[in-house]
């Protein structure tokens, strides 16, 4: 096992590396831009080091500083959390080519995954349901009229280096495929360096569905339940639960084969996530993150399970030790995410936090690496905590949320809290009865009324 780990990350997510290395018995070395020598994350850890100014790109995404704070600490490992360098191919690369583990998957698999065409090429090839649309990258406009008819309108041209929901367009009708041709391919342009796009058929009523899995380097995978994630504004999450309130035994078994089987064919190593849309009992792989995601803590609460510890154990080269029939889900977790941003608008809200309180009691976890008088910088992103509960039954989660997040304090900022109380107290969403556009009317009708 290691000894020393870097973390090359902030924020709540270095903090839950930490932890995890500290019940491990190994040491942590944090890295900071000058923005953050007063974080959390610096305070905690063993040794820490300044690897250069607020900009993301001359500190967290700066390889070069971050491998040699590694080398002059004598770090053996690495774990990149989410976000930042997690998904870098090459920077995994340069990790190993430094004689330091990456705690992840191999470069190779992170490629073939960050490229939304090969990795639905690959998935479809292993077995894997895909959402119906063109069979790789489209050549040209005519080509996309094509694929459209052929699948129905509407649909969605998507950018093949995509994320973030970036690079993202819908066509209601063949009048609107141009221009979502046009905006797709400059967006992705702008944003990835890359206007390779492709296009799905887009699903009018489809829940995010999306399957932990582990794997080891001897061959080893498991599945570790769903996490329904289709709480989103933007193309992006703020509540997610697990497991489904849509889903049955069986079909969780069924999605849990196909995907861990396909995974295990590809020889897929470390924590990988699978994403689905759900519609009328279908699954339909849309992308695969190589990583750690934010909303892991949900199933580490219904499957008694440290994610980050078995990450750790995955890349010192340990064995997963466990089957599939070990791993039982056990009562309902639901995670609120808690961002400092202005609850209608969603203009971020920097600034000092000056009270803060935070939640606790049976099946209360908060993740976050808030304290009082702490000063939210504007440069990174503006979510500064995860509120997560664990219950028996999903109606005991909803009304221990909603009691905790009564509990939580976060004074001198604006937050998400109160769209989440309303979210909680909403018949539609206590009856497990939304979608993926659930969100975005909810928050159009408060606004309006
Ligand atoms: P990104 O990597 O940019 O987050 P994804 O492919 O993961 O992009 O999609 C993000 C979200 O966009 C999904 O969770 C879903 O809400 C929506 N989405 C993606 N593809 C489709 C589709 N074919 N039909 C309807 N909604 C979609």
């Amino acid at each position: 096992m290691f000894s020393k780990i870097l973390i090359a990350n902030r924020g709540e997510i270095a903090l839950r590396i930490q932890r995890a290395c500290r019940e491990m018995g190994i040491k942590t070395v944090a890295v900071h831009s000058t923005a953050d020598a007063d974080a959390m994350h610096v305070r905690l850890a063993d040794e820490a080091v300044c690897i250069g100014p607020p900009s993301s790109r001359d500190s967290y995404l700066n390889v070069a500083a971050i491998l040699s704070a590694a080398t002059i600490t004598g770090a053996e490992a690495i774990h990149p959390g989410y976000g930042f360098l997690s998904e870098n191919a090459e920077f995994a690369e340069t990790v190993e080519e430094h004689g330091l583990a990456f705690i992840g998957p191999t470069a190779q698999h992170i490629r073939m995954m960050g490229d939304k065409i090969t990795a639905k090429t690959t998935m479809r090839e292993l077995g894997v349901p895909l959402v119906p649309g063109s069979d790789g990258a489209l050549p040209d406009l005519q080509s996309a009229r094509e694929v459209a008819e052929r699948v129905g309108y509407p649909v969605l041209i998507k950018a093949a280096a995509g994320g973030g929901g970036r690079g993202m367009k819908v066509a209601k009708t063949a009048d609107e495929i141009e221009e979502a041709w046009t905006v797709a391919r400059t967006e992705a342009r702008a944003a990835f360096g890359n206007d390779e796009v492709y296009l799905e058929k887009y699903l009018n009523r489809p829940r995010h569905i999306e399957l932990q899995i582990l794997g080891d380097a001897h061959g080893n995978v498991v599945h570790f339940g769903e996490r329904d994630c289709s709480l989103q504004r933007r193309h992006q999450k703020l509540l997610e639960e697990a497991g489904s309130p849509a889903l049955t035994d069986a079909e969780r078994e069924e999605i849990g084969r196909t995907s861990t089987e396909a995974l295990a064919r590809m020889g897929y190593r470390n924590a990988g996530t699978l994403e689905f849309l759900y519609q009328d009992g279908q699954f339909c792989f849309i992308e695969m993150n190589t990583r750690l995601q934010v909303e892991h803590p949900v199933t580490e609460m219904v499957c008694s399970v440290d994610l980050v510890r078995e990450q750790i154990r995955i890349a010192a080269g340990e064995k997963l030790g466990y089957t599939q029939k070990d791993i039982k889900m056990s009562g309902h977790a639901i995670e609120c995410r808690i961002n400092a941003e202005n609850p209608e608008t969603f203009a971020p809200s920097p600034g000092t936090v000056n009270v803060f309180h935070a939640p606790g009691g049976l099946g209360v976890r908060m993740d976050s690496a808030l304290y009082a008088g702490y000063r939210i910088p504007p440069y990174y992103d503006s979510m500064i905590a995860k509120l997560i509960v664990h219950a028996p039954t999903r109606q005991e989660a909803i009304a221990r949320m909603q009691r905790a997040l009564d509990e939580c304090v976060v004074d001198g900022v604006q937050t998400v809290i109160p769209l989440h109380r309303k979210i909680l107290a909403d018949p539609s969403f206590q009856k497990g009865d939304y979608t993926i556009h659930w969100l975005e009317n909810f928050v159009a009708a408060q606004t309006k009324s």
